[in-house]
């Protein structure tokens, strides 16, 4: 988390000078495997990003100095729960740094090893297994959220496209949450709207997942947009159309196209921020405050940061940098949502495989008013996990209803920013991967914590992160009062919770 100062009294804003907030973000652009030259691991993002946290500090003196920041850069705060993982093992403490951003999007290059082994077989099959095998394991998936790849022309087999059926193991058995798309690399960009990458897209909306499309010029900008009207037209994509969300990375490569614009206006559609620079930054923002700030859009709703490590790298802090600045047209509500809001909005989904089973859930309640039974809680599951016999799929914490992201609290009032430290989702999976549960910790009204332990599949999974009793299912709510107890220390919360983790 990025930690920002006023520099002077807002009194508009009921911001004074001194004033400290803390800004979450997620990095909804970057590249793990190998590809020529390129190569990267989670050990390289986080020394990217102590790096970039590095050159913040030296750009914003030379920034200070010409009065041009409404909001200076003071430091970096790294979240308390996956500190402590990290801290747990000697050599994973050594990766305990670069906490300027907390959660990062992680999805293949055109990999070395991206071509199919065989005739038949999809392409990025192996770099899907490396995301997988990198992003739901302890300690990375409590900062990495993997993202699968496919190539649409991989051809079919047996009546059914090969990269449909890849994408769907990668979302239902390896658990990736998300798309990355490359009309260019794989050679599709005349085709985006033709019957394969159609198929793909259209699989990707019904699996409920988002699809980020590399895009380099309004020509594929326009196609994407074209796409998405088609499937909203077509009556079979009624259930994609609910589920899909697109991304254009790179905003097209010209923020001061109206085109940009024009496929923004759809709700469907998003863009993002890696490679733009300089002064592509405030004709970008300046462009989407004025034609997407009308008609009572959240125009900040639509912009996300990303920074497509390791193919860009410190261009990232142009923007941070510009989000603190005077010429910035929005708030910090708006930075925050360009920083990290949309990107946990649009996946929003937990973390899950098809590993997972179906059942009622179990719901544990403790009176907790110093924090000290969650905290015993939490270092009890992350020994478990550093110990081996449980694996952490991911940490999740829970998010504001899609569309309702708070102005940031400043530090002396706690300092929320919309990411719910204390009330998160932990997907935890047996070593032997023939378990997946969830444990939904919650804070309570009254000082209470709550711990549920829930299946991952079936009628009474959780299906979101947004943290309101309405986004979730009633079949669920009423199961949960249905299983509800209520303990009276810390020990029997604990061995309640941990009879289901044998
Ligand atoms: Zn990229």
């Amino acid at each position: 988390m990025l930690v920002v100062r006023a520099v002077e009294d807002l009194p508009n804003r009921g911001i004074k000078k001194g004033d400290e907030f803390r800004l979450y973000i997620v990095d909804a652009h970057h590249h793990m495997g190998r590809e020529k030259g390129h190569k990267n691991t989670p050990a390289g993002a986080y020394d990217f990003y102590a790096q970039l946290w590095f050159e913040i500090q030296k750009k914003s003196q030379v920034l200070n100095d010409d009065d041009s920041l409404l909001f200076e850069p003071v430091g970096v705060e790294a979240p308390d729960l996956a500190t402590r993982l990290f801290q747990n093992k000697s050599n994973w403490a050594r990766m305990n740094h670069g906490w300027l951003v907390d959660r990062t999007i992680v999805f293949p290059y055109t990999d070395d090893y991206s071509a199919p082994s065989s005739k038949g077989e999809p392409s990025f099959k192996v770099s899907n297994d490396k995301i997988s095998s990198w992003t739901s394991r302890a300690p990375h998936s409590s900062r990495l959220i993997g993202f699968a790849r496919v190539n649409p022309l991989d051809g079919s087999q047996k009546g059914n496209l090969v990269a449909v059926k890849e994408l769907e193991r990668a979302v239902l058995s390896l658990g990736l949450r998300g798309l990355k798309l490359h009309p260019l690399a794989q050679l599709f960009v005349d085709s985006i709207e033709k019957n394969e990458p159609r198929e793909v897209v259209k699989r990707a909306g019904e699996l409920g997942i988002p699809v980020i499309f590399d895009t380099r010029n309004m020509r594929t900008v326009v196609r994407i947009k074209r796409l998405v009207d088609s499937l909203r037209n077509d009556p079979e994509c009624g259930v994609a159309m609910k589920g899909l969300r697109v991304i254009l990375a790179h905003c097209g490569m010209a923020p001061g196209d109206s085109r940009l614009y024009e496929a923004l206006k759809d709700p469907t559609i998003f863009a993002e921020t890696s490679t733009l620079h300089d002064r592509d930054v405030p004709v970008l923002f300046e462009s989407a405050s004025d034609r997407l700030g009308a008609s009572n859009r959240v125009w900040s709703e639509k912009i996300l940061f990303g920074t497509d490590f390791s193919f860009l790298s410190v261009q990232a802090m142009d923007i941070i940098l510009y989000l603190l600045s005077r010429d910035f047209p929005g708030t910090l509500a708006d930075a925050q949502r360009v920083l990290a809001g949309n990107a946990l909005s649009l996946v929003h989904s937990p973390f899950r495989t098809s590993m997972g089973a179906s059942g009622q859930p179990n719901e544990f309640v403790c009176k907790d008013k110093s924090f000290t039974i969650q905290r015993e809680l939490e270092d009890s599951i992350i020994k478990l996990t550093a110990k081996g016999t449980w694996d952490l799929g991911s940490l999740d914490f829970m998010i504001p209803p899609i569309g309702t992201w708070p102005e940031p609290k400043k530090k002396a009032d706690g300092g929320f920013n919309g990411v719910d430290m204390d009330s998160y989702l932990l997907t935890l999976k047996s070593k032997e991967k023939t378990k997946e549960l969830h444990l939904w910790v919650r804070r309570r009204p009254d000082d209470y914590v709550s711990c549920t332990v829930l299946d991952t599949q079936g009628m009474t999974r959780l299906e979101t992160l947004e943290n309101a009793s309405q986004k979730i299912g009633q079949v669920l709510l009423r199961s949960i009062s249905d299983h509800s107890q209520t303990l009276q220390s810390s020990k029997e919360f604990q061995s309640s919770i941990f009879k289901h983790l044998l």
